[in-house]
């Protein structure tokens, strides 16, 4: 089946690739973008009527986590992916810390074949860097390069061992891959939220902001090293992010992401604090203390660091916005102390709004953000996505940056319902997501 033609009609059209800002129509025919302008009623094409809303490139999630094959109680390939779309994403990357892990091409061929059964949007592979991700014995990079792996890592566990990392450096220096790190010193992170004078207030054993930076440190030293391609994941601390800047400015090949709740909640969260940082956005009810769905690693960080890590959105520091969307079910969550429960927020659907909220205070621009969740992205995987420019794939998506709508479990399509930011009222909702032409979410 050829999909069909579409006229996005009479929407604000921002193309940050292109530098296209303004009212138009966007054609898609044959499943490439066919132009952006003035479009005549072409017959046979199906018609959305965007007047007063955004149309926008399909954004681009580097960090999401899918859980299939292996944790398809908390997350399927099927319903990541129909979260994805309904947060506006067309294509996302998938982390390997799945079971089995993304470490072989076998792993990588079994999990495109239930991509092409069940994915609602463009799946991307980022591999291990070591087999099963227990950091001793590196992966065949090249190989699994050509199996389609975008980039390499051991998400959710640092590799500690300097010469694994130092090769697997150097293999995406050859491979032109990224290396994506989560930096975590895990004997000095071994507590469960932010430490600092909340989490001794509330007795939880804390997470120093060190942990993460040493590990940041030493990355880039070995990105300096071997002239690879460094991409620090879910930078959560001002100086982590201050190291990466100075870094950067001595040209080493270092790119890095935010995530959205970094930057508008803090560890205040774990307390029960609803306030969106840096937004002017009303604060939610406050919720009950060391509530599990606000526990996420890298953790909720002090109202400083956020304010740290928007200054460094806004200065270039930071080169894009990802989710880390990572679904937990119930019993791994709400169902445990906080010290017990699972690391992770589910972000897929709420990243765009929370972003929307940045810039209703004034502190980034919408062609930014989009520019953040597209062409940013997509520079990172090499990839033509990320542009309505004619002849590119169409990815587009179309949302309402007016529309106020309450997040609860019901209007999520991941399967996991963990986000502190069930029941408030967000701004900013995805109206439409095309894959390819072919339609993916409409609400
Ligand atoms: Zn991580």
């Amino acid at each position: 089946m050829t999909a069909p033609a579409w006229v996005i009609r009479g929407g604000r059209v921002v193309d940050p690739a292109s530098g296209h800002d303004g009212v138009a129509d966007v054609l898609v025919r044959d499943g490439r973008i066919a132009a952006v302008g003035e479009v005549g009623d072409a017959a046979g094409t199906e018609r959305f009527d965007a007047t007063g809303l955004v149309v926008a490139p399909g954004l681009i999630d580097v960090h999401v986590h899918l859980r299939e094959p292996g944790g398809e109680a908390k997350e399927t390939i099927a319903t990541g992916t129909a979260a994805a779309a309904a947060g506006g994403f067309t294509a996302v990357c998938c982390m390997p810390n799945t079971a089995p892990a993304l470490d072989s091409v076998d792993a990588l061929r079994d999990l495109a074949e239930r991509v092409r059964r069940d994915g609602r949007v463009r799946v991307y592979p980022i591999a291990a860097i070591t087999r099963e991700r227990r950091g001793v014995e590196p992966v065949a990079f090249a190989a699994l390069a050509a199996a389609g792996a975008v980039g390499f890592s051991d998400d959710g566990d640092t590799t500690a061992n300097s010469a694994i990392m130092r090769r697997a450096l150097a293999a995406s220096r050859e491979l032109d891959l990224p290396v994506m790190v989560h930096c975590e010193d895990k004997a000095l992170a071994a507590g469960a939220m932010h430490e600092g004078a909340i989490s001794r207030s509330l007795g939880l054993p804390g997470i120093p902001a060190e942990a993460e930076e040493i590990v940041i440190a030493r990355d880039l030293m070995l990105a300096r090293l071997t002239g690879g391609r460094l991409h620090v994941c879910h930078v959560s601390t001002g100086r982590g992010i201050a190291l990466i800047r100075q870094a950067k400015a001595e040209g080493v090949r270092v790119t890095a992401e935010v995530m959205p709740h970094h930057l508008v909640m803090s560890d205040r969260w774990v307390a029960g604090d609803r306030t969106l940082h840096n937004t002017d956005d009303p604060a939610g009810n406050p919720a009950r203390p060391a509530d599990p769905e606000t526990k996420v690693n890298p953790p909720l960080r002090s109202v400083e660091d956020t304010r740290l890590l928007l200054a460094a959105l806004q200065d270039g520091a930071f080169d894009l916005v990802a989710t880390d969307h990572a679904p937990h079910a119930v019993a791994d969550k709400a169902g445990k102390p906080f010290a017990a429960a699972a690391f992770g927020l589910n972000g897929s659907e709420t990243a765009l709004p929370l972003m929307l909220a940045l810039v209703r205070a004034g502190h980034v621009s919408l062609p930014d953000v989009i520019r953040w969740l597209t062409i940013e992205p997509a520079k990172l995987l090499r990839s033509p996505l990320g542009t309505l420019s004619p002849g590119a794939p169409a990815d587009v998506m179309v949302f309402d940056p007016q529309e106020r709508w309450v997040l609860t479990p019901e209007t999520m399509r991941s399967k996991s319902k963990n986000t502190p930011l069930l029941g408030m009222t967000l701004l900013g909702r995805v109206r439409l997501t095309v894959v390819e032409g072919k339609e993916r979410y409409r609400a």
